[in-house]
Formats: C-alpha cells, structure tokens, sequence
C-alpha cells in the first residue's frame, strides 16, 4: 500500500516569512489539500545565534494571515511531536551513534582553524576543498578535543540520481561528494542531517523546497541510503526574480517580505494569486480562488523557469479582489488603515461599506482606500483655488444656495434623495445637473473629482455636507 501523502515546510526562524517562503508553504499546502495529504510545518531553529522568537512569530503570523494552515506543528502539536529541531537532539545524537557503530559515520577531531587553512590551501591551487577524510580511520582519540560526526561517502564509484517532480532526473558523481558534518560538537545537527532524520521520523513522503537546495539532496540522499530508509519524493521550485530581475531576496528587495503587502494594503487573496502564479501555471489563468488553486495544483505544473515580479500585476489582482469580494467583508479591512490615519470607526458604521463601494473602482489597495476616504471624516475641506475659481462664481453660489436649503430640509439623507434635489435645482434653472453638481462637489470636497454627487453628499454626511456648503457660500 502506498503511503499517505506527507509534505512540510521547514523554515527557519532567522527573519521574517518571505515570499519565497511563502510560496513553498503554499504549494505544500495545496498539493496536501487537493491529494487529501498532510501539511507539515517543522520549524528548523538550529542556528541558535540567528533563530529568534520574534521570527518565529513572524513566521507564524504570515502564514496565518495568508491563510495557510498546517495539520501539525507549533500551535497544533500531532503525533511526530516536537516540531522544533532544536527539542529534537537526542533523536539526532541516537542516530549519529548507530550510524558512527556501524561505521558509517565517525568522529572528526580537525580543528575549524585547520580545516579552514586546508581551504584557503585549495582556494589558492584553485581546487574545490573536500574534506581530505584525515579523521576517517582515526585511533587516537585526542584528549579533551572537540569533535563533530562525519557523514563516510562510501570509497566506491558511482553516481548518486533522484527523479525530481520538477526538473526530471538529476545526477552527481559520489566523487563530488565529501565527508559532511551531520553533527556539531555541541550536538546541534547540521541542516542535511537534522532534515533527513526528521523528514523520514514525520513520514513526509513529499519534499518540496526552492532550487538552491538541490544540491543538499545529494548528501541527503546518501544519507538515506546509509540508514536503510527509503527516500522521499523531490520537487524543487524554480527561483523568483525580484522587479529588477535579480534573484528576489531580503536583502536586496523590500518586497520580499510577505507582511509589507499588509501594511501596504495588499489583501492576502491577492497576494496569494499573485504568488500561485510565481512559477505555476494553469493556462492562462491569472485570476484564481482558493478552490481552483487546490483543484488544479500539481507539482507537474510547476515550471523551471523563474518566476518574475510584476508589481502592476500585484496591484491588477488586489483591486480585483477589492472589487470582488463582498463589500462588507472589504470594509472590515479598511478599518484598520482609516484608523492607521487617525480616523477610528466602529466596526459596523455604514460609512465603512459606502467607502469601499465608492472607491473600489479607483482605489489598488486598502492604503489608496483609506487615503481616498479620510476627506470624507475630516471636519471642513481646503479648496483648490483653480477649481473655485472655475467653479463657485456668483451664478453657481446661488444655485448652490438653493441646493443647500433643499438638502437641509430632507428627511433622509439618501443617495437617490440628494440626486433628486440637484436634478429639481438643475432643472428649475434650465441649466444641465453638472452646473449644479459641480459646483457642490467642488464646495464639498475641495476639486473636481469624486464619486456621484448623491453619494458624495451621503458620505459626508449632513452636518458635514451642509456645513462645507455653507462655508463655500461665505466666500462671496
Ligand atoms: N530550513 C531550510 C530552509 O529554510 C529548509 C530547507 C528544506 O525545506 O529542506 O531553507
């Protein structure tokens, strides 16, 4: 019987959740979801100096706030429990006790400063450093060294391949390989040996990671064979080039970091749209809902070719997403960035849904949203002085008066109510509704542009609305 399937991801708490971490995160998850597998989220937190609760949190967080659930790990525990590496030692030290038994494995006493000057040797002959495997028949145990556990690359001649699910069949002679470091001397595990322990002790019969860890697979792979253990399957994911197409990374690149496009007002459904397709196809489909993601998703799929950053993009998918999903859902995010602007609403104020369908056509993101509603909360408005010029002359103020006298008296400040008044007005003075509405829009927000008038005047409200007009009608 074939086993059920198991994926993971693995990151290590050393920075934020970036987006190519992201991405692997969400094609485990997907190939999990649509295959009835399970997601596994092990935190690899062996680099003690560079391995913050901060970044865990991070981690979590973006994962989270992308919706990308795990079936066990932190959090959630399950039956492979710990899922941090570094509460997993003793499992690592028992393993590297059996293997070093049964001599496939042996301690190494060479001193980081000679391996070091053995390296810089090879660089200046410009030869790759291999470990030369001076420890490897080793008797003399010296006295109170530190030692760390070598991996033994078996002294015969061959290849080591894998078939792996993206790129095909790869291959490395075990002559490129060397004796590696499993094992530190204070029994923290090196990443190949910590991974392949815990990759095979969780049954995960999937691995999915980026490309730069193709090369890891071969070590990987001997290790597997030295215990017995039958390896899992391999997809490695093509890299993802930044705007500039260089390799997207922290460093170079501020979008990397998933949690900006938060801040940025990006909604998570766009920018896991926008990530799905970061070397993933499904024909031409750019917009994708969750459902057909883990409907269509396949590691087949995937391409070797890197995915690009497109920002417009980015931006395409979030006003779509801003337009699409429900205006009510959309007004609970806006929320926060109104409030970011010093604009606090209660979570069920009607203004709040009245913005988001007033902008949403010109608004990309909750930022642009935020910023395009706050004239419309603020107590008085700056006129654009070329707009009033144009707009508020002695004809059009006593248009506006009368527009003003009629609103006052309405019983209810509805949008088809406030356009019927410009109409009346309009249509008294034989003039067309834009002599009318303009002037008002100009005097209620300041210029030219804006939603309809009916709905300008609605969400500023009427005290607002009547209060600008009669600022405006003060000017003459
Ligand atoms: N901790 C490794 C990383 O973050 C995991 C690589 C893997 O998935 O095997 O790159």
């Amino acid at each position: 019987m074939a086993s059920a399937l198991r994926v993971r991801f693995a990151p290590s708490p050393t920075g934020y959740l970036h987006i190519g971490g992201a991405r692997t995160a969400l094609f485990n998850y997907l190939y999990a979801r649509r295959f009835g597998g399970t997601f596994i989220l092990r935190i690899e937190d062996t680099d003690l100096e560079r391995s913050t609760p901060e970044s865990l949190k991070a981690i979590l967080d973006g994962l989270k706030w992308l919706d990308i659930g795990w079936d066990e790990g932190p959090e959630k525990e399950g039956p492979h429990a710990p899922y941090f590496q570094t509460q997993r030692l003793d499992t690592y030290r028992d393993h590297c006790d059996q293997l070093i038994a049964a001599g496939k494995a042996y301690r190494c006493y060479c001193t980081q400063e000679e391996i070091r000057e053995r390296r810089a040797q090879a660089e200046k002959e410009g030869r790759a450093y291999k470990y030369e495997g001076t420890c490897r028949e080793r008797k003399d145990v010296p006295e109170g060294r530190p030692s760390v556990v070598r991996f033994k690359m078996p002294s015969v001649e061959g290849s080591v391949s894998f078939d792996d699910l993206v790129l095909g069949k790869i291959t490395k002679e075990y002559s490129d390989l060397d004796d590696w470091v499993m094992l530190r001397g204070d029994g923290i595990p090196l990443y190949n040996y910590g991974c392949v322990i815990d990759d095979h002790l969780m049954d995960i019969t999937v691995v999915s990671r980026g490309q730069e860890h193709v090369n890891s697979t071969f070590p990987q792979l001997m290790l597997y064979q030295a215990l017995g253990w039958e390896p899992p399957r391999f997809a490695h994911l093509p890299l993802i080039l930044g705007p500039d197409r260089e390799k997207l990374s922290k460093r170079k690149h501020k979008e990397a970091d998933v949690m900006l496009h938060k801040a940025n007002g990006i909604l998570p459904e766009a920018l896991l749209n926008f990530v799905i397709r970061l070397g993933w196809s499904h024909g031409n489909e750019e917009v994708i809902s969750r459902e057909q993601m883990i409907e269509w998703f396949d590691f087949k799929d995937v391409g070797s070719t890197s995915g690009v950053w497109n920002p417009d993009k980015l931006l395409w998918l979030n006003q779509h997403y801003l337009k699409t999903l429900p205006p009510s859902d959309v007004a609970g995010r806006l929320a926060p960035f109104l409030a970011q602007q010093g604009q606090t609403l209660a979570p069920d104020d009607v203004r709040l849904e009245r913005f988001v369908l007033a902008f949403r056509e010109r608004a990309k993101t909750l930022v642009e949203m935020a910023t395009m509603a706050l004239p419309y909360l603020k107590q008085g408005v700056t006129l654009d002085e070329k707009a009033a010029a144009k707009h508020l002359t002695a004809d059009s103020l006593a248009l506006l008066r009368q527009v003003r006298e009629e609103i006052a008296a309405l019983p209810d400040w509805s949008v088809a109510a406030l356009d019927a008044v410009i109409k009346t007005v309009s249509e008294r003075a034989g003039v067309g509704m834009g002599k009318v509405a303009q002037p008002v829009r100009v005097a209620v927000t300041g210029n030219t542009t804006s939603p309809g008038i009916g709905e300008t005047l609605q969400l500023l409200g009427k005290e607002e609305a009547l209060r600008r007009l009669d600022a405006a009608l003060a000017r003459s």
